[in-house]
C-alpha cells in the first residue's frame, strides 16, 4: 500500500476513538509525512476533507463526517486558546505538542458557506541552520558569505511563497551571528527562533508594524537588520534607509526572479542609482521536489515516496549589482549567471527532478 492510503487508513481508525486519538493521529501522521501544514476543509455535501501540505503539494488524506469534525474543530479551539462560541469570523491561535516531537501548531480558522476551514501550520524547530545545507552551489555560497562581510547595504531573497525565502534569511542570520553583532529581526509572524538575537512580530492590531518597528529598531544601535517581507513603499524607505547608513539589511520581496525584483523596487518608487548604490545582492530560490530513488515512475504502492518524489532540494541564482551596469536602459536585459533555469536544467540532467516538476516550478 502507498503511503498516503496507509495514513488514511490510520485516520480513519483513528475517527472511530476519541477526538483526542483523532486529532493526535492526524498531527502525528503529518509529522510523519514531513507536511508543513493540515488542511480542514468543509465541503457541500457534510464531510470535512483532510489535506496535507507537502513538500509544497496538497494532497487530499481521506474524508471525514461533519458531526466528527464540529467536535474536533472545539477540541482545536481549545489547544488554540480560542473562542469555540464564534464560528462567523476568522481566528488566530497556536498551541504547542510535546509528541512525537516538540512542535508548535499555528492555527487559523476561516469561515466558509459550508462551515469553519482549519489550517494547522507546523512549525518545525530547525536545528543547525547553516549555508552549506540550502543546496546552493559552492561558487554561490562563497559570493554569499563574502557579500555577508560588508558592514552596509541590503540582501534580497526573492521567490514566491513556500519557495524557502525564510530559511534562508535565518541561514544568513545564524552565519552573521558568530561575528559579535547585534542582530536584530522583524518579522509577521516569527516563524524561527534563533538564540541571541533580537527578534520583533509585527503586530498590527497595536500598529505595530514593520516601518515602527524599523525606526525603533535604528535607536537600538544594530548591526544587522532582517525584515521578513518588504511590501510597501514606506517598509522599502525605512530599509534603504537603514542599508545607506551603516547597517547590513536582508530582507525578502515577492516577485519570480532576480532581475524581476529591480522592476518591482522601480514600481515601489527606487532610481536604479540608488537601487546599484543599495543593494549588495538579489538572491531568487525555489524549491524543487526530487525523484524517489526506490521507485522508477509514479507507482501508486510505493512506500518511500508520494507521486515518485521523495524530499526537496533548494535552487538558487544570485546577482551581485555591482558587477552590472544598471540604468534604464539595460535594465531588462540584466541576468544572473547561472540562472535558475541553469540549475534546474543540470538537475534534471543528473536525475535529480524531471522536467514535469521544473515546469510546475519554474512555469514554461
Ligand atoms: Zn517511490
Amino acid at each position: 500500500m502507498g503511503l498516503l492510503i496507509t495514513t488514511a487508513t490510520l485516520i480513519k481508525q483513528s475517527a472511530k476513538k476519541t477526538i483526542r486519538d483523532l486529532m493526535q493521529t492526524i498531527i502525528n501522521a503529518a509529522i510523519g509525512l514531513a507536511a508543513s501544514d493540515i488542511h480542514l476543509c468543509p465541503q457541500q455535501n457534510n464531510s470535512v476533507s483532510i489535506k496535507f501540505r507537502i513538500d509544497g503539494i496538497i494532497h487530499t488524506l481521506t474524508v471525514i463526517e461533519q458531526a466528527l469534525y464540529l467536535q474536533l474543530i472545539v477540541h482545536i479551539k481549545v489547544l488554540a486558546n480560542l473562542d469555540i462560541t464564534i464560528t462567523n469570523k476568522p481566528q488566530d491561535g497556536s498551541f504547542i505538542i510535546a509528541k512525537p516531537k516538540k512542535t508548535n501548531c499555528r492555527v487559523n480558522l476561516c469561515p466558509t458557506i459550508f462551515g469553519q476551514r482549519a489550517v494547522i501550520r507546523l512549525i518545525k524547530e530547525i536545528q543547525g541552520l547553516d549555508l552549506a545545507k540550502l543546496g546552493l552551489l559552492s561558487d554561490q555560497i562563497e559570493i554569499l558569505i563574502n557579500t555577508l562581510k560588508r558592514k552596509q547595504g541590503l540582501i534580497l531573497t526573492v521567490g514566491p511563497t513556500g519557495s524557502g525565502k525564510t530559511v534562508t534569511l535565518y541561514s544568513l542570520l545564524a552565519h552573521l551571528k558568530k561575528s559579535g553583532l547585534n542582530i536584530m529581526t522583524a518579522c509577521d509572524p516569527v516563524e524561527i527562533h534563533l538564540a541571541d538575537i533580537s527578534q520583533t512580530a509585527v503586530k498590527t492590531e497595536i500598529n505595530l508594524d514593520y516601518p515602527e518597528i524599523l525606526r525603533t529598531f535604528l535607536r537600538q544601535d544594530p548591526d544587522v537588520i532582517m525584515i521578513g517581507e518588504i511590501r510597501d513603499e514606506k517598509t522599502l524607505k525605512i530599509a534603504i534607509q537603514a542599508a545607506t547608513t551603516g547597517h547590513l539589511v536582508l530582507s525578502s520581496i515577492h516577485t519570480s526572479n532576480a532581475p524581476s525584483a529591480i522592476n518591482r523596487l522601480c514600481y515601489l518608487g527606487l532610481d536604479t542609482k540608488t537601487i546599484k548604490s543599495s543593494i549588495n545582492l538579489i538572491l531568487a530560490q525555489r524549491l524543487v521536489r526530487k525523484t524517489c530513488k526506490s521507485c522508477s515512475q509514479k507507482q501508486p504502492d510505493c512506500n518511500f515516496c508520494l507521486d515518485g518524489y521523495h524530499g526537496v532540494i533548494g535552487i538558487y541564482e544570485l546577482l551581485e549589482l555591482n558587477k552590472h551596469k544598471l540604468n534604464s536602459a539595460t535594465i531588462e536585459s540584466i541576468k544572473a549567471t547561472p540562472q535558475l533555469s541553469d540549475i534546474a536544467s543540470h538537475l534534471i540532467n543528473n536525475n535529480i527532478t524531471n522536467h514535469e516538476e521544473i515546469t510546475r516550478v519554474l512555469g514554461e
